[in-house]
């Protein structure tokens, strides 16, 4: 009983794949984002704000800070808006994918990946988040200070 229920579920896991593999790439487009009043990263999705991009697929969009604080920091950003990691969840799997994948991309774009660089995404009013959509802080082409964790003196 044991044995046979192994060999359907490897069966299943066979079918599973060859289906799969036969599914057209057409078939995995993501859904068109649903722009999100008042949020500027879904105004620079949709092309309504300026952005100096560097790299962009079906899931995510990859861009320049605008106030760059070394000498490479850009911004991946997932096309559906959702506001921080905590809602990741609500992204398809394959969306955070693309998420962590673009910024090892962008990353050796910008030929930082040997050097070394920093990945950040500042979630809450802890994290000093400040564009409530989701986003990673690609960061490098340069010596980074170790602690960048820091307490702000300024908070209680
Ligand atoms: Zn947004």
């Amino acid at each position: 009983m044991i044995r046979s229920n192994l060999r359907a579920a490897a069966l299943a896991l066979i079918l599973g794949a060859t289906l799969a593999a036969q599914v057209p790439p057409a078939a995995a487009v993501a859904p068109a984002p649903v722009p999100h009043p008042d949020c500027v990263f879904c105004r620079i999705i949709a092309g309504t704000a300026p952005s100096r991009k560097v790299y962009e697929n079906q899931y995510v969009l990859a861009f320049w800070d605008i106030r760059p604080r070394a000498k490479v920091h850009l911004l991946v950003i997932p096309k559906q808006h959702v506001a921080s990691l905590k809602e990741l969840d609500d992204l398809s799997v394959e969306t955070r994918a693309a998420l962590l994948s673009a910024c090892v991309k962008v990353a050796r774009d910008q030929g930082i990946l040997e050097d070394g660089f920093r990945l950040i995404s500042n979630s809450g009013t802890n994290a000093s988040q400040s564009v409530f959509h989701l986003h990673f802080h690609v960061v490098g082409g340069e010596r980074l200070r170790e602690d960048a964790i820091t307490k702000d003196p300024g908070a209680r």
